[in-house]
């Protein structure tokens, strides 16, 4: 099985980075985590954040945040809307599917013939 997160939203802040304090350098990206299997793909409810400086290329974690940026973090969070859940079964699965639907046919159909 494998998962990832991947991007759903990103904003940039004008909050000053804790680190190097330059102003334009603060990111927050919104992630939702990603499940694929042999079987099916889905996009799960879990969500994930963080905050980067792209200037110091730092991930700064919320022990770090400033009340300023607590602040302005909520906001974004507030408008954050996640993507649908969503399975989508893959080929391997609807052949699966597909032969034990024929299977169950076939024993049936046996069944009715050989009383
Ligand atoms: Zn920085």
């Amino acid at each position: 099985m494998e998962e990832h997160f991947f991007t759903v939203k990103e904003a940039v802040l004008n909050n000053n980075c804790p680190e190097c304090y330059n102003n334009n350098g603060l990111h927050l990206t919104f992630k939702q985590k990603f499940i694929e299997t042999k079987w099916y793909k889905s996009i799960t409810n879990e969500t994930a954040q963080e905050i980067e400086c792209r200037v110091c290329h730092t991930v700064i974690y919320p022990a770090r945040w400033t009340d300023d940026i607590d602040r302005v973090f909520n906001y974004h969070q507030r408008a954050f809307k996640p993507k649908k859940t969503s399975i989508k079964l893959k080929k391997a699965a609807w052949w699966l599917i597909a032969g034990s639907v024929l299977v169950a046919a076939a024993i049936i159909a046996t069944l009715l013939v050989w009383p």
